[in-house]
């Protein structure tokens, strides 16, 4: 299916503008949903994680300990690997499934919603590129608006991410998220015509 990689910085918009592509009737799947899923209880990749890692990543309920995990994998370069090479290939295998499950009910073509784009170099396995683009300043405004906390605190998170250079230079198409949430629709709706003229190409 013709796929469309949305990426952007955090708090840039890529759920409210996926959101709106999911009402005009694109299929949308998302890498951050799917990296959930993999590690519900039940799933094969957890039972996985608890034989490597121990059972003390697992809380009470059988539930990832989230916290558990990252103080186990931080600063440790081998231990992340091993939990990659877990994770990468059962996130990989359910969102193949959920495009297919996408697909098999008519969707168009594929909006893949992936927040690290960039720097995990996956612009390659898509179509296309979509990037959601504010100033850093709006970032910062939103994430401190919508998650608490202070401007330095974005910051931070801001500095592991990509530039908005950096996504910028791979993107086919640019949706400027500076203005009110009906300029954003105009926008999408713009693109879903070209995707569908792209996709039935
Ligand atoms: P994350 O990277 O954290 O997953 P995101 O890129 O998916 O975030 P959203 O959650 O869509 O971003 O948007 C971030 C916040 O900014 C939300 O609270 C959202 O309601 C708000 N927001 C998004 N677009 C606009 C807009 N055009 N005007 C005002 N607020 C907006």
């Amino acid at each position: 299916m013709y796929t469309v990689g949305l990426t952007g910085g955090i708090a840039s918009g890529k759920t409210t503008v996926s959101d709106l592509f999911t009402e005009m009737g694109a299929g949308v799947v998302d890498a951050d949903v799917a990296a959930r899923k993999v590690v519900e209880p039940g799933q094969s990749a957890l039972a996985e994680i608890a034989d490597v890692f121990g059972p003390d990543v697992l809380d009470e309920r059988g539930e990832l300990n989230r916290r558990a995990l990252r103080e186990r994998v931080f600063a440790d370069e081998q231990a992340r690997k091993k939990l990659e090479a877990i994770l990468h290939p059962a996130i990989r295998e359910y969102m193949a499934g959920w495009i297919a499950r996408l697909e098999s009910e008519g969707a168009p073509y594929c909006i893949r919603v992936v927040p690290l784009l960039v720097e995990t170099g996956q612009q390659h396995d898509v179509d296309r590129v979509l990037v959601v683009d504010v100033p850093r300043e709006t970032q910062v405004t939103r994430v401190v608006m919508r998650d608490g906390g202070s401007d330095a605190q974005a910051d931070q998170i801001l500095a592991t991410q990509a530039s908005r250079e950096e996504r910028l230079a791979v993107a086919d198409d640019v949706i400027q998220n500076t203005g009110e949430i009906g300029e954003l629709k105009a926008q999408v709706e713009l693109l879903h015509q070209q995707y569908l003229t792209l996709s039935s190409g």
